[in-house]
């Protein structure tokens, strides 16, 4: 089935092209600048050279549109006709608690991705627009909304639920929701390929570590816990955002500093993180860098970082009564050995030995780093989000056909 994937962002819509049973993408890129000046698209067929065209783009729709035609263009597409796209399939960050899996879209779909915006305003919204650019462009070909909180809806309630007033939870929905969570499934069930174990024999603890980072407990398949909240602001500290804190900080700071909820907001998201400790970069690469030049507070947030990643791995293995597996993906889980290094060290105790040697300098490809006959196995397994929404999509269309 040829699947086309969409990530569409408030002024960006990226796109992977693929032929779903094998996993081949056919050609990718992105739209970027849509709605503002200098709006341009990038355009990779397989194979060949990266393609930007400088075009104007003044919204989502003539963005899919172009993007349409550039896929079959004679110069730079892989197919003869729209009619040649089987299924799209939508990045949709927010499902609340009405998607356990993956949905076929339809007005009611539509509209309960729509009462999520208030749960995610910045991403929910934009997510909608290429879903409806798509519709426009694409009529009568299926659509597809993958969610990143879908897996993580089989948590048990003591696990999502805050400890805050009842009515807050009936009257907002205020839980915890996680997000990631295509990614996380992708890498655990891959780890589960890996072991040639079933899925469902698991204990799995999955590390998403890039820009924004979260961990995930996988207990015989299914998510118990994550460390990611109501929004993606909790959990671990990050690139900018702070990650969990003493709630009565927020309104201390407000005070301290001046500002309303939404300076409160930017000063948690943007500005905190490794970033706000270091005062030198959200990069790791950068932070590494400081680091081994002597900045101490670059050496601090590296600190913090892995520190709190290895209480979460800590507390999920209780959670899950020890785990089988410890699998590390995203920009700094797959490509930082250093971190991965000293998040891993001294779990032996629950079975997780890392080979140093295995480890050291692997980037970017699937490894088995843990000490040989090890009794738990520690894995560096890159994430493909597109390709699991390529996959998503192609099994709920399948299944909507067969009805
Ligand atoms: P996002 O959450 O935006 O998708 P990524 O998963 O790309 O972010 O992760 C970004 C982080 O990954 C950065 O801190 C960066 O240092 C690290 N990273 C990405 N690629 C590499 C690489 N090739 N080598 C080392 N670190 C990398």
């Amino acid at each position: 089935m040829k699947v086309l994937v969409i990530n569409a962002g408030s002024s960006s819509l990226k796109y992977q092209f693929f032929e779903s049973e094998t996993g081949a993408v056919l050609a990718k890129g992105g739209a970027e600048r849509i709605g503002l000046d200098d709006s341009l698209i990038t355009h990779t067929r397989n194979g060949d050279e990266k393609v930007v065209l400088e075009t104007d783009l003044p919204d989502h729709k003539e963005a899919m549109e172009q993007v349409l035609s550039l896929l079959t263009s004679p110069n730079y597409g892989v197919i003869q006709s729209m009619m040649e796209i089987d299924a799209v399939g939508h990045r949709v960050v927010h499902g609340g608690e009405k998607f356990s899996a993956s949905a076929l879209i339809t007005p009611s779909v539509k509209a309960a991705i729509r009462v999520c915006f208030d749960l995610a305003p910045l991403h929910n919204p934009p997510n909608m627009t290429g879903i409806e650019a798509c519709e426009a462009a694409m009529p009568g070909v299926p659509q597809v909304a993958v969610f990143d909180t879908a897996f993580h809806q089989s948590m048990p309630a003591a696990a999502y639920m805050y400890a805050l007033p009842y009515e807050m939870y009936d009257e907002y929905r205020v839980r915890r929701y996680g997000f990631h969570g295509t990614s996380h499934r992708f890498v655990a069930q891959r780890c589960a390929e890996l072991m040639d174990k079933p899925f469902d024999s698991l204990r799995i603890i999955t590390c998403h570590l890039g820009n924004g980072s979260s961990i995930a407990a996988v207990d015989h398949g299914v998510c118990i816990d994550t460390s990611m909240g109501l929004t993606p602001l909790a959990g671990v500290c990050m690139g900018t955002r702070c990650g969990d804190i003493d709630p009565a900080i927020v309104t201390f700071l407000m005070q301290k500093e001046g500002l309303d909820h939404k300076g409160i907001d930017s000063l948690m998201n943007k500005k905190s993180g490794v970033l706000g400790v270091s005062g030198v970069s959200s990069d790791f690469r950068d932070l590494e860098e400081a680091a081994n030049n002597g900045n101490k507070r670059a050496r601090l947030a590296l600190d913090m970082f892995v520190y709190h990643c290895k209480k979460y791995v800590g507390s999920y293995s209780a959670a899950m009564g020890g785990v089988d597996a410890l699998v590390f993906t995203a920009g700094i889980g797959e490509n930082n050995y250093l971190v991965r290094e000293s998040i891993a060290s001294g779990l032996g105790y629950m079975g997780l030995q890392l080979d140093e040697q295995k480890n050291h300098g692997v980037r970017g490809v699937e490894k088995d780093l843990s000490v040989d006959g090890s009794q738990a196995k520690i894995f560096v397994i890159p994430t493909n989000e597109e390709l699991a929404i390529a996959r998503e999509t192609e099994i709920v269309v399948r299944s909507a056909m067969a009805r």
